[in-house]
């Protein structure tokens, strides 16, 4: 049996926590909260499983009408220097800063995290701060020798336009910030439409976005938050003058935004789904490795894009590893996320905990055995919130669900017994965004970074916790976009190449001869 702690905070602590966040970031939470559910989002925390109120939606009209604005800022916005709009980005990082811990408690509170991960979450929009300011100043492009006699040839990168951002419930405000840090120094006003399941984080950090906006005596027309659900997230995928609509979220919301978009030639950039996969190698440091599984594989209750859901264990050690991963597992506390030593929060709800359940019917179904948990906790505290206690299947093989990205904890493991095998399988499902290998072999550790598919490959690391200095994303169905880190401000800008002749004669390239 997993521990789980017994006290869940009370549905008036939870107002509280929420109330002080907001008030942190300068909003009223009765205010936001004044909507009805017939035209609203419903407010809802998974600690507790109980509402917050309704928040009034964004018709397809006010939608429209904040694409518009941004649109106009768009004209003015992309003509200050970007040094000069990097200082809003600054004065965000700093705003931030100083209300972490609001805008963590609200992370806490919508997305159910740890406050030590909510305040990770925090700290990477910091992070991506500091970057962008960075960045403001090397928004280079190329000089390239030309072939014709007295002519310049460069490639440079100009604002593009509006950045439409769609994000998902799990990191309600670290991929819009990533996103919005670089399009805002790359000169692009954003439109925000979050998850209708955390809005109340979005609307903390857009806050103190138009904060730093006000501040540095910028337009507030740059930055736009659209409230709703999916349908409010269409308007943008429509809207031809949304020029990038970046979307973070499930396969099945990438296969839906991508061919939408792209039907009006507008750009995406997609972060979808994982299924993540660590080997351990013979000759790994079991200890190291076991942590770095453990934390991967339960921490934030499984409901990481890069949690690992997929473990290949060299049937050598595999049943003494195996033993002790079960072993780590009762002694995770699950609960409250806020109380003392919890690890494992809730999920977001129903649909997830229901997920989870056909995911172990039809592992056991297909030859598993569930080793520990899958089992619900903390019902009679709160039925409507979803506990689980986090589940361990040892598999006969990589089979069907192996395949299926399941938002909740539960890691299989299959034992392999030559490490091409184990790269194999590795690569053998559709997603493609975070791998991990322990090993202190350097051969394997080398074929395994040239082996693995994913966007993300690690050596004796877990698979979740990137750095926002490395490009971020995956291949295959994870979509093939790249966000924070290195080039991939590219993303946010339009590329010119351009000749300039000062020869006063006209030579045509490639030697063509005309009039
Ligand atoms: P989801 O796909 O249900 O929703 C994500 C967002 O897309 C929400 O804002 C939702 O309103 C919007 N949306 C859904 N359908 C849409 C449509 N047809 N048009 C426009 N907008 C639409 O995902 P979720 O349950 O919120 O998040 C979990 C999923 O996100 C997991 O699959 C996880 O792996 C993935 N994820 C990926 C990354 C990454 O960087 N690769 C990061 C976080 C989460």
């Amino acid at each position: 049996m997993t521990q789980s702690t017994q006290t869940l905070p009370t549905h008036d602590e939870i107002r509280e926590l929420t109330r002080s966040g907001l008030a942190g970031c300068g909003l009223d939470l009765d205010a936001i909260a004044a909507g009805t559910s017939a035209t609203g989002v419903h407010l809802r925390s998974p600690i507790t499983g109980q509402e917050l109120g309704w928040a009034t939606a964004d018709t397809a009209e006010t939608a429209q009408d904040k694409i518009g604005r941004a649109q106009a800022a768009f004209q003015e916005w992309r003509a200050v220097p970007a040094p000069v709009r990097g200082r809003v980005v600054q004065r965000w990082g700093q705003l931030l800063e100083e209300h972490k811990t609001d805008l963590a408690a609200l992370v806490t509170v919508e997305a159910g995290k740890t406050p030590s991960e909510a305040a990770g979450e925090v700290q990477e929009m910091i992070d991506i701060c500091e970057l962008a300011v960075g960045q403001s100043r090397q928004l280079f492009g190329k000089t390239l020798p030309s072939e014709r006699p007295d002519h310049r040839l460069m490639e440079t990168w100009h604002p593009l336009g509006v950045v439409g951002i769609i994000s998902a419930f799990n990191f309600p405000v670290a991929p819009y910030a990533w996103n919005t840090a670089l399009a805002i120094v790359c000169g692009d006003p954003v439109v925000w439409k979050p998850s209708e399941l955390a809005l109340l984080s979005a609307l903390g950090a857009d806050a103190l976005l138009t904060r730093a906006f006000e501040e540095c005596g910028q337009s507030t027309d740059v930055n736009h938050v659209l409230v709703g659900g999916r349908e409010v997230g269409e308007v943008l995928l429509d809207d031809p003058r949304v020029d990038l609509v970046s979307a973070t979220g499930s396969v099945r919301m990438g296969r839906e935004v991508g061919p939408r978009v792209a039907a009006r030639f507008g750009r995406t950039l997609l972060e979808l789904g994982g299924n993540n996969a660590a080997i351990v190698a013979p000759s790994a440091d079991e200890d190291l490795a076991l942590r770095g599984v453990v934390f991967a594989a339960a921490g934030t209750a499984g409901q990481r894009c890069t949690t690992l859901r997929r473990l290949f264990v060299h049937s050598s050690i595999a049943d003494g590893f195996v033993e002790r991963v079960v072993a780590a597992y009762r002694t995770l506390t699950i609960g409250d996320p806020s109380g003392d030593g919890v690890l494992v929060g809730p999920l977001i709800g129903r649909g997830a905990y229901d997920a989870m359940q056909s995911a172990l019917e039809a592992a056991v179904a297909q030859g598993g055995e569930v080793l520990c948990g899958g089992g619900r906790v903390l019902e009679a505290e709160a039925p409507d919130a979803y506990y689980v206690e986090p589940a361990v299947v040892r598999m006969p093989g990589q089979t069907e669900i192996v395949h299926e990205e399941t938002f909740a904890p539960i890691l299989y493991v299959v034992d392999y017994d030559d490490f091409d095998e184990a790269i194999r399988l590795n690569n053998a499902v559709p997603q493609g965004l975070s791998s991990a290998v322990f090993t202190s072999d350097l051969n394997e550790a080398e074929r395994f970074l040239a082996g693995s598919d994913t966007g993300i490959a690690n050596v004796n690391i877990g698979t979740s916790g990137a750095e926002i200095g490395g490009a971020f994303g995956g291949n295959k169905e994870t979509g093939g976009g790249r966000e924070s880190g290195t080039d991939s401000w590219q993303a946010y800008m339009r590329q010119a190449t351009n000749t300039v002749n000062f020869s006063g004669e006209l030579p045509l390239a490639q030697g063509v001869e005309f009039l």
